[in-house]
């Protein structure tokens, strides 16, 4: 068949890869400068947390040892208080297991890499799509000016602000859903150290849990690590009230003293760098007639728990296995986004739930207590106890069976809690009080 996929970010271009291994015509539109030869935007280095999912997915086409190796492994948790102490939780049991810090845009030129080496596969940067109909018409606008496309199938994999999904939307069958939360993000950056090693343990992401806010960082190649600040956008706490270098000093003293020293750049960055938004879409159909959308397109979600691409890359992964069954690929997507359609709702809802655990919870005795007894339980009976964290983060366990086991086992741990209350102090298990 004669494929369109809209979008050459971080899912579109692996969609690529598979489909043209299955023997189909791949033509990618996407609205950028190829970024392996445009100029990237100076001092910005922005990471990613990949884990299992993703890795499954790179591993299936060959990738995942070319990926690797510029990888971080981070193994826990460095949660940082107040007053700069700093205390760690692994990520597992036994402490080995790691996601992995990798940078989004040398990922992304991989990516197109074994995109544009595949047969079968056409690559056409700076070609917007501006209109699609469920014919398979695309109207796209390119620097030589607008031209009109027709291919059996568009799959769009535009992300979270899809030009694809628009068309599904309009439909009055569509069930659809967009949900910015009321925090934005904002990059920042914290240096090397002045030896040049990392100011930082590198293998650890990075958390400053303020209960209002957060600050996490993950480590680079080039020995920096790229802070992101998870905000309000108004009120006391939020990104409005900063809008002087005074007032960014003082809330960064006040809540993230040890890294204000390893932040040179941090006043002119702070002012200068954009607030972004976090939404959570949720949509159903996926497709419609000779058109359908896959990634965050689909199933955008907010990013705390690292697995907006992992679950994008798991999509194309069950794509490929749909068409094992059918090689009609518009009967393969329609199987593909109803088997994925529960486990994006579960892994959107427990990022969700996760924002909360990072931001108000980590710190707290409640939960470094749980997370140790959790350890304990996996390590006493691995066959029966996997924590939700290393179900999502270390397996593929589908995202509504890891919830739903995350759930017994939570009862589990809450009725253990219930026990020793009665013979030690009791404390607020569902509030931060560290
Ligand atoms: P994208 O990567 O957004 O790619 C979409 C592409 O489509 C872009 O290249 C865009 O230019 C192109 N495009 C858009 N419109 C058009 C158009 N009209 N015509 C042509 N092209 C178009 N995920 C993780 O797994 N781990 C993490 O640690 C993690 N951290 C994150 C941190 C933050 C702050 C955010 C915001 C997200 C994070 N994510 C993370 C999520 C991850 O970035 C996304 O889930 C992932 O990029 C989705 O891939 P995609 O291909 O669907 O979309």
């Amino acid at each position: 068949m004669d494929l369109a996929i809209v979008g050459g970010g971080l899912s579109g271009p692996l969609a690529a890869v598979f489909l043209a291994r299955r023997g189909h015509q791949v033509t990618l539109y996407e609205r950028r400068a190829d970024p392996r030869t445009a100029e990237r935007v100076a001092g910005r280095s922005i990471n990613l947390a990949l884990s299992a999912r993703g890795i499954d997915a790179l591993n299936r086409i060959g990738l995942v040892d070319d990926v690797m190796a510029h990888a971080l492994p981070m193994r826990g948790r460095m949660l940082h208080d107040r007053d700069g102490t700093t205390a760690y939780q692994s990520y597992s049991a036994d402490g080995s297991k790691a996601i992995n810090s990798v940078s989004r845009s040398a990922l992304n030129d991989v990516l197109l890499g074994a995109a544009e080496s595949t047969p079968g596969v056409s690559l056409r940067f700076e070609h917007r799509v501006t209109e699609v109909d469920e014919t398979g018409v695309l109207r796209i606008e390119t620097p030589d000016g607008a031209t009109t496309t027709h291919h059996d199938l568009v799959i769009g994999m535009d992300g979270a602000y899809s030009a694809v999904r628009e068309r599904i939307v309009r439909s009055s069958r569509t069930a659809y859903q967009q949900e910015a939360l009321p925090w934005g993000y904002k990059e920042l950056t914290i240096a090397a150290a002045a030896d040049g090693g990392y100011a930082l343990d590198p293998d650890s992401l990075h958390i400053w849990p303020r209960q209002h806010s957060m600050m996490i960082a993950l480590p680079n190649p080039d020995h920096s690590f790229t802070a992101t600040l998870f905000w309000p956008f108004d009120g006391e706490h939020g990104f409005d009230a900063l809008n002087n270098e005074t007032a960014v000093t003082k809330r960064f003293t006040e809540e993230y003293v040890d890294a204000v020293p390893l932040m040179p750049d941090l006043v002119p960055h702070f002012l200068h760098n954009p607030v972004s938004a976090l939404v959570t879409v949720r949509l159903w159909p996926w497709t419609m007639g000779r058109i359908g959308v896959l990634g965050d397109a689909a199933h955008a979600i907010v990013p705390f728990y690292g697995q907006g691409m992992n679950c994008s890359f798991e999509d194309v992964v069950e794509l490929d296995r749909c068409l094992e069954r059918t090689p009609d690929v518009v009967e393969a997507l329609a199987a593909c986004a109803a088997n994925r359609k529960p486990n994006t709702d579960a892994i959107a809802d427990m990022a969700l739930d996760n924002f909360a655990e990072m931001r108000d919870k980590v710190g707290s005795r409640w939960f470094r207590v749980a997370k140790r007894a959790e350890h304990k339980l996996e390590r006493l009976a691995p066959s029966q106890f996997t924590s939700l964290y290393e179900l999502v983060s270390f397996t593929t366990v589908p995202y509504a069976e890891a919830r739903r086991r995350g759930q017994r086992q939570r009862r589990v741990l809450d009725a253990m809690a219930d026990t020793m209350d009665t013979i030690t102090k009791p404390f607020d298990r569902n509030k931060g009080d560290a």
